[in-house]
Order: C-alpha cells, then sequence, then structure tokens
C-alpha cells in the first residue's frame, strides 16, 4: 500500500458523464486552483481543495510529498488512434508527397500501407518491439499515459498474429496503458490484387475468428475508402467482427465522402476517424448514433489538407476526440500537444474542447473512460504538469513541449 500526496496543483479535468461529452459538454472543464491529490497503489484515492484531502487522507503517513508550485495539472493524453507497431519509416515517400504525388497513386505503386507491410512481414516479433517500444516511450515523454495500437500491416492471419501479439506485449513491458485494435481490413494486400472479394472472405471466415480466439484485441477498424474497401465491404466485415463480439470503428470519409460516417452511425460504431470529407448527413448520422468523432488534425497537417469540420460536429452534438495518427506513411506525429495546438488553431476547437477531446472523449473512443481521461477518484492517476498557466500553454506555446513533467499511476516518467 503506498500513498502520495500531490499538493499545490491548479487542476484542469473534465468530468465523466454517462456518454462523451457532446456539444456545449465538449467544453466543460472542472478546475481547482488550490488542489491536492491523493494518490493510492497508482489510482486517485481523493482530489479538491487541501482540507478535504487531508480528511480522507485520515492522517495515514505519505510515501512522498509532491508539492507542485501552482503548476496546471491535466490528465495524461489518451491517445485514441495510431498505427504505433511497424517496422520502419518511410520519409522517402514523404519526400515523394511533397512533390506532388497523390496518395491513393502511391499506394497503387505499391508503397504507402504496402511497402510497410513489407517490411512487417520480414521482422521479427522481438524487433517489432523494440522499434515500436522507441515510439512508444516519444509518446510519453509527451505526455501520452494512454494509447491505442492498430494491428494492419500484417495483412495475413500469421503477421496480423503476429503484430497484435507485440501490441500485447507492449501493454504488459511499458508503462503506459495500451488498447489493441485489429485492423486486417487496412488495405487489400498485394497478393490479392484483383480478388479484393477473396481477401474480405478471408478477412469474415479466418482472420477474424482467429484474432478473437488469441484474445488481444478489443476493436476492430477498417479502412472504408475508394480503392480500398467499399461500404458494402465494411458493412460486412464490421457486422462479423461485432458478432464475434469486438467492438467497432472506422476510418471513415477521410479523402471521398464514400458514406463512411453514415455506416459507422448506422452499426452505432465506438469511433469514427479522420472523417475531412464527411457530409452534412454523415455528421447527423455520427450525433444520430452516439459516435465519438477521432480527428487527427495532424494527418490534415501532414497531406496539407483542410482539417476536419470539428465546430459543425461539436455544434451539432457529435463528441469530438483527438488522436496522433502516429504511423510511418501519413503522419509520423508522436505528439499529443501538437495535436492539440493545431485543433485550437487549425480546427478553432476552444482550449477547453480540445482538452476534453484529448483526453475524456480519446477515453470513450477507445473504452478506457472508466481507467483513464480525467482526474477523477477511482481513475489511474495519469497526469501531465504543464509548463504555463492553463491548458492553454499547450496551444500557445505551439511547436513546443510545454511540460514539465509526465506522472503514470502515480510514478514520474519524464
Ligand atoms: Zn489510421
Amino acid at each position: 500500500m503506498t500513498l502520495k500526496l500531490f499538493k499545490n496543483a491548479h487542476v484542469f479535468t473534465p468530468r465523466t458523464g454517462p456518454a462523451p461529452a457532446a456539444g456545449a459538454a465538449q467544453g466543460e472543464i472542472f478546475e481547482i486552483a488550490d488542489g491536492c491529490l491523493l494518490v493510492e497503489n497508482g489510482r486517485i484515492a481523493a482530489l479538491g481543495e487541501r482540507r478535504e484531502v487531508e480528511e480522507k487522507r485520515g492522517g495515514r503517513a505519505v510515501e512522498m510529498e509532491i508539492d507542485l508550485d501552482g503548476a496546471p495539472v491535466i490528465p495524461g493524453f489518451v491517445d485514441p488512434h495510431t498505427h504505433a507497431c511497424f517496422a520502419a519509416l518511410r520519409e522517402e515517400e514523404f519526400s515523394m508527397r511533397l512533390a506532388g504525388k497523390p496518395y491513393l497513386e502511391i499506394l497503387k505503386a505499391g508503397g504507402g500501407i504496402l511497402s510497410s507491410v513489407r517490411s512487417v512481414r520480414a521482422a521479427s516479433g522481438d524487433e517489432l518491439f523494440r522499434f515500436s517500444k522507441a515510439l512508444l516511450d516519444a509518446t510519453l515523454r509527451y505526455g501520452t499515459t494512454t494509447i491505442e495500437i492498430k494491428s494492419g500491416y500484417g495483412l495475413d492471419t500469421e503477421n496480423e498474429l503476429k503484430l497484435l501479439d507485440v501490441i500485447d506485449r507492449l501493454g504488459r513491458e511499458t508503462p503506459q496503458s495500451v488498447v489493441p485494435t485489429f485492423m486486417g481490413a487496412h488495405a487489400v494486400p498485394e497478393e490479392y490484387g484483383t480478388k479484393p472479394d477473396a481477401y474480405v472472405k478471408l478477412l469474415r471466415d479466418e482472420m477474424l475468428p482467429a484474432v478473437v480466439k488469441q484474445g488481444v484485441a478489443r476493436f476492430c477498424d477498417i479502412f472504408c475508402e475508394e480503392g480500398v474497401f467499399s461500404v458494402p465491404e465494411s458493412r460486412a466485415i464490421l457486422e462479423k467482427a461485432r458478432e464475434l463480439g469486438l467492438k467497432l470503428k472506422i476510418h471513415a470519409d477521410e479523402v471521398n465522402d464514400l458514406g463512411g460516417a453514415v455506416l459507422a452511425g448506422e452499426l452505432r460504431a465506438a469511433s469514427a476517424e479522420h472523417l475531412l470529407a464527411a457530409s452534412d448527413a454523415g455528421i447527423a448520422a455520427l450525433a444520430g448514433g452516439g459516435v465519438v468523432a477521432v480527428l487527427l488534425p495532424a494527418t490534415a497537417y501532414s497531406l496539407k489538407k483542410p482539417f476536419a469540420r470539428a465546430r459543425a460536429m461539436i455544434e451539432r452534438g457529435v463528441p469530438v476526440a483527438l488522436a496522433t495518427d502516429l504511423n510511418p506513411g501519413s503522419c509520423f506525429c508522436r505528439s499529443m500537444p501538437f495535436v492539440f495546438s493545431l485543433a485550437v488553431l487549425g480546427m478553432n476547437m476552444t482550449p477547453e474542447e480540445a482538452l476534453t477531446g484529448a483526453t475524456l472523449n480519446a477515453a470513450w473512443a477507445i473504452g478506457m473512460e472508466k481507467e483513464a481521461g480525467s482526474l477523477e477518484p477511482g481513475k489511474l492517476a495519469d497526469f501531465v504538469v504543464l509548463d504555463g498557466r492553463s491548458p492553454a500553454a499547450l496551444a500557445y506555446a505551439s511547436g513546443s513541449r510545454p511540460i514539465r513533467s509526465v506522472w503514470k499511476t502515480g510514478e514520474k516518467m519524464a
């Protein structure tokens, strides 16, 4: 039994309701100017003004008393959308993109996702683990204490299971909480290039049952896009995943408005991701289905595309979450503070809305709302101490790292 007391904390946190924070609730942040946090065995035992926290402490000895000097304290970032398990970077492709080659053409030429598939298939589990652990260590320094990681660079049963096995090991052997997602429907592999139907059949009949038997993945995600998986194919795969007990996510309307957001609403998916081209009908479907919109502004920035319509989504009652999309192709971003600043300066979210998006709504998007995403008794003592006066410092100090320290289950990580 270890007890730690953090005092002199200026606490800023969203508070967990019965559903993800939508509309005006997205901007509601609870503030304690002279706050104290009592941490017991890695979880928040009490939070509030000094006197009430001392009451909960009840005179018990604390192992450590930490003075946070009045600095802003926010929940640890929850990054609800990454592809952070791969074997090699693709910086050359970035240069091709800068020279004007569209992504779907790079994909057709065997680049993009498919080049990551070749390097992942050639890598051992240990190699993948070492490479990905270095990525996770970097995200932790930027304040990410909970992270979702998708498979999807294996694209056959053996290699998808290998990736999920590594993602599971990352969760056990690194400090961060890791949520594994199966994304065998990330692209059609080269060997199925001319017969995507056969790959959809393999996904439904062999890969999904094997993934569920392995027992690592909690979600199933799919890239619903022109030239990748159509809406009917996406529906067929996701319905099978749900039947087998997985929760659903959809990469929807990133390049074209194909109707992915509408499908996400119809299936009541946990989240729909990207949504750069989502239509008004798509946004209405997300609101109607209670689907969290996971927006990835660093990807839009990296691809030099207009940002997703965050304001329209918030105004129409869609809960918005923010993520890095950390991957070797479209967005090699490891910094949630950078994503936060793009949300505020590029998508016109308020700092309060962005804070909820990068913490509590992100936790809802990956089924971690009971464990993470806010500073409340019973949750993990995961928090970030900022260098500044309020969460707005994350956008004000854009492009830098306005972080004093990062704490995971009450332990100092950075
Ligand atoms: Zn993605």
